[in-house]
């Protein structure tokens, strides 16, 4: 048994749902699991929604109208033999929502709840729109509520998994669906709490859904479906000599996807990784050919430089205001401040005084963080910055990466160099 993941662009049109159907299709015997995320460019229509809601904004319900002009529009390129009942269903999904956004509670229980009220619709329309057509087209499939067994906290926007409760009602949901279809079509990053409310595992999350339902039924492979054709060395909008990775391993997965590689969600490695089961990333362009592996291997292949480019950094250095030395309890009060405002580091160095952290310019979080810290130190700052983080480096490729460049800070270990420097843009 399988499990594949499907994201956005690849559902993102009538014409990828049909590409969808004909890789199922083309795995005869065999039972899948098949994850899919909202259809193209749904989830952020759908934040827009929830903040035009969560403002009083009127557009709020003119947004939803483009959601579901945009479904519609998807089932009508499809041409369902009888598109009455997929409509219905499409349709008591928008009253259900637009019931949601004329209750209070949604509004009372703050924004990360109503957010996920709302925005995991997205992924409920396109598991309905896509199993029923399958259905119609020969790709017999049975549709689950993925709430029916991910359970999570109510860690609204960022819910954990509650393991325990999530693999057993998973085993016991999938041998009834099993006996009853091959294939079983459900949702990607959404959840439910044990209070029946429903829970999104963050932005790209589909990847995490895929691994750990792998990971509750021991899956033989996760296939994550893309519009690359695998795992690469390097965005190559950011640089030119990007090459296939033929074999990744589950280390340095782990590490590319820490330091900011998008290619598959942070949070998809550590489920699949525990049960050794190996992860393949493969082009729906063209699903013949073999992508990457991710998996038990000891080393990476082909053994290249790999490159993650992260925009928009601020570096931050903070030192004493009486000149002192940044100890430990200047350094456990500056990452108190930053665990406050829940900044993502990802770089830090210091010196006898001062202290640099690297950290995505968020404009709500950064701005908060450095007022807190100026009441206690010093603070200087950087912004517009690129952060590089090179995996597997060699002199030669630093060397050339800085050449005519302005760096700011660079950092070095045995497998790893980080560079921040000023973004060309
Ligand atoms: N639809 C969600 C998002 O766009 C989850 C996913 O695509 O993985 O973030
Ligand atoms: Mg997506």
């Amino acid at each position: 048994m399988r499990v594949f993941k499907f994201g956005g662009a690849s559902v993102k049109d009538a014409e990828g749902v049909k590409n969808l159907s004909g890789i199922l299709a083309s795995f005869k015997d065999e039972k899948l699991v098949v994850v899919v995320s909202a259809m193209g460019k749904t989830t952020n229509a759908l934040e827009k929604v929830v903040d035009a809601y969560y403002k009083n904004d009127n557009s709020a319900s003119e947004y939803l109208k483009e959601v579901k002009g945009f479904h519609l529009e998807i089932i009508s390129g499809l041409k369902f033999k009888s598109s009455d009942e997929i409509k219905k269903e499409v349709d008591a999904v928008f009253v259900e929502m637009e019931w949601a956004m004329e209750e209070e509670t949604a509004r009372s229980k703050g924004y990360a709840f109503a957010y996920d009220q709302l925005v995991s619709q997205g992924e409920i329309l396109s598991t309905k729109i896509i199993s029923r057509w399958l259905n119609e087209n020969e790709v017999a499939n049975r549709w689950m509520d993925v709430r029916d067994v991910l359970v999570t906290d109510n860690t609204y926007r960022d819910a954990k998994i509650n393991w325990a409760e999530t693999e057993n009602l998973t085993e016991e949901k999938f041998s009834e669906l099993f006996q009853k279809s091959r294939i079983v079509i459900t949702q990607g990053f959404i959840g439910t709490t044990s209070e029946n409310f429903t829970t999104t595992l963050g932005r790209e999350g589909s990847d995490y859904t895929a691994a750990i339902l792998a990971y509750a039924l021991n899956a033989e492979e996760v296939v994550v479906w893309k519009d690359v054709p695998g795992v690469l060395s390097a965005d190559p909008k950011y640089y030119s000599d990007a090459v296939k990775l033929e074999e990744v391993s589950y280390h340095d997965a782990i590490e590319l996807t820490y330091y900011g590689a998008t290619v598959i969600h942070p949070k998809t490695i550590q489920p699949i990784e525990n049960k050794n089961i190996p992860l393949r990333v493969c082009s729906f362009k063209s699903p013949k050919d073999k992508g990457t592996l991710i998996g038990n291997f000891q080393e990476t292949r082909p053994q290249v430089p790999c490159f993650i480019f992260k925009t928009n950094q601020i570096l931050i250095s903070i030192s004493a205001k009486d000149f002192s030395f940044v100890a430990e309890e200047n350094i456990s009060e500056i990452f108190s401040a930053i665990s406050r405002h829940k900044a993502k580091v990802n770089l830090m160095q210091n010196s006898a005084i001062s202290f640099s952290v690297c950290v995505d310019n968020d404009s709500f979080k950064i701005p908060a963080l450095l007022h807190d810290l100026k009441k206690k130190f010093e603070v200087l700052y950087n912004d517009g910055l690129r952060l590089v983080t090179i995996r597997h480096y060699l002199p030669s490729t630093i060397d050339s990466l800085m050449n005519g460049k302005h760096v700011l800070l660079e950092q070095r270990s045995r497998h790893t160099a980080q560079l921040v420097m000023k973004d060309e843009k």
